[in-house]
């Protein structure tokens, strides 16, 4: 007997080995797992509960592999919004050094919601604002992906050098080296499942080559390897950063990622955008992943990351929604969305398929995250996470031919069930869990301290 059986759906699009897409497929979840999967010609297991998907594309929970949640907090901050991504960073740490652990839980709780309602079932979180006497942040997160049932992958982020060593933030946020690979090591010990179907997984993540020396990027590389877990950081993101580490480590950017010891498939980096043809041949070589945020990088105006290249070369490429005061909206369907338009706008209308962008959503970035055939596809002993999408009302009305290619041409939508290890994160297109209300109006009072914070000081 399953747990949840989720049957009549217009198409289950697998994104397994064999891309297999099953019209009037079901899916049956069993301890978490996906247990059997078939078409209307096998009989699917009886089932303790049952989810009509008739008329609707299923697909794996899709896979958010880039994002600083807490940046919710300080959504579309008019006084930060027209300026490049290091005059952004300067307007908005003072604010970030107010953060503890009320508010990083209910950042956390607002974003995650906001994620499962736009079918993601996994996420990565980079918070490496830790201010002095904001308390253990990342356990406070943690403790938001638990109460909704979501799969998560906090990163310990981390940044060590303030305005006084050349780098951009004030001295209140940043920390010491031997803090932060302690704190590291004790979030690992505290939370990091390396168990099949593990619901919370911690990676290692300096802010940016920027932000931390190369003395800390190399010991955390190091500790990395000690704990067996991953590592995660900013990468190729801005113009500006080639110059910065020409003039400072007299290297391009990924050459000084690959001088510290970072060029490996334990790494995925978020942005990429500037790498240069030889450059994306190593990443591919080496295996390391690359979280494509394409509605953080329009809006920052950092350039078009050349996407297809890196997947022609071997580079796992994910999809991130990347921070919630950059890109402002945190729905993977739209960055799914935003990376096919994206990709042929670049190089043309054959260039980026719907299934290329679900690809990216779900295979690519499990592979970011370590996670291949575990997450991101929908295969008898993967994780039983998946979303129900709607196809029908006016948005869809007439797409009859192909549900992959309506589900990112059409729109806009939202997940109508999202399930996580077999349970309901969202249904009807509604959060299950009942605190969001309350922990919205917390965050508006929140947001309201934080923000106030720049017109004290200004
Ligand atoms: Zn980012």
């Amino acid at each position: 007997m399953a747990d949840l059986l989720v049957i009549g759906a217009e198409l289950v699009a697998t994104v397994d080995a064999e891309r297999r897409e099953i019209r009037g497929g079901w899916v049956a979840i069993t301890d978490g797992l996906v247990s059997a999967i078939g078409g209307p010609e096998q009989t699917p297991p009886a089932a303790a509960r049952t989810l009509r998907a008739d008329g609707c594309l299923v697909t794996p929970g899709l896979v958010n592999t880039h994002h600083h949640i807490y940046q919710n907090l300080t959504r579309s901050f008019a006084p930060a919004l027209g300026g490049t991504l290091f005059n952004w960073l300067k307007t908005l740490y003072p604010l970030w050094s107010r953060l503890d652990e009320e508010a990083v839980h209910t950042s956390a709780y607002v974003g995650l919601t906001e994620l499962a309602l736009g079918g993601c079932t996994t996420t990565t979180d980079h918070l490496y604002v830790h201010p002095r006497g904001g308390g253990d942040l990342i356990t406070a997160e943690i403790a938001a992906a638990q109460q909704l049932g979501m799969r998560f992958h906090p990163t310990r982020g981390s940044m060590s050098l303030s305005v006084k060593d050349g780098g951009l933030p004030p001295d209140s946020v940043v920390q010491e080296p031997d803090e932060i690979l302690d704190d590291s090591a004790r979030l690992v010990a505290k939370h990091h499942d390396p168990s099949h179907g593990a619901m919370v997984r911690i990676a290692l993540a300096p802010c940016s080559p920027f932000s931390v020396s190369p003395e800390l990027m190399t010991a955390t590389a190091e500790l990395a390897e000690e704990l067996d877990v991953r590592l995660h950081t900013h990468l190729a993101e801005d113009p500006e950063e080639d110059d910065y580490c020409l003039a400072v480590f007299g290297r391009r950017p990924i050459d000084q990622f690959a001088e510290v010891g970072w060029g490996s498939d334990r790494a995925w980096v978020a942005h990429c955008i500037c790498p240069n043809p030889e450059e994306i041949e190593r990443l591919g070589t080496w295996g390391t992943g690359v979280a494509h945020c394409p509605s953080s990088n329009m809006i920052l105006g950092g350039g078009l990351a050349p996407v297809a290249e890196m997947r022609a070369a071997g580079v796992p490429v994910g999809l991130g929604c990347d921070g919630s005061s950059s890109a402002d909206s945190a729905s993977l369907w739209l960055e799914a969305r935003t990376a096919m338009l994206l990709g042929r706008l670049r190089q043309g209308a054959g260039a980026m398929s719907a299934r290329d962008a679900l690809e990216m959503a779900t295979r690519g970035g499990a592979a970011c995250l370590g996670r291949a055939g575990e997450i991101g596809v929908l295969a008898v002993g993967s994780v039983g996470d998946l979303v129900v999408w709607p196809l029908d009302g006016i948005a869809y009305a007439g797409a009859l031919s192909d549900p992959i290619d309506a589900w990112l041409r059409c729109g806009p939508t939202a997940a109508r069930h999202t399930v996580v290890a077999g349970r309901t994160v969202v249904e009807n297109g509604l959060p299950v869990d009942s605190d969001l209300p309350e922990m919205l109006s917390r965050h508006r009072r929140i947001a309201a301290g934080i923000q106030a914070a720049f017109e004290n000081a200004g």
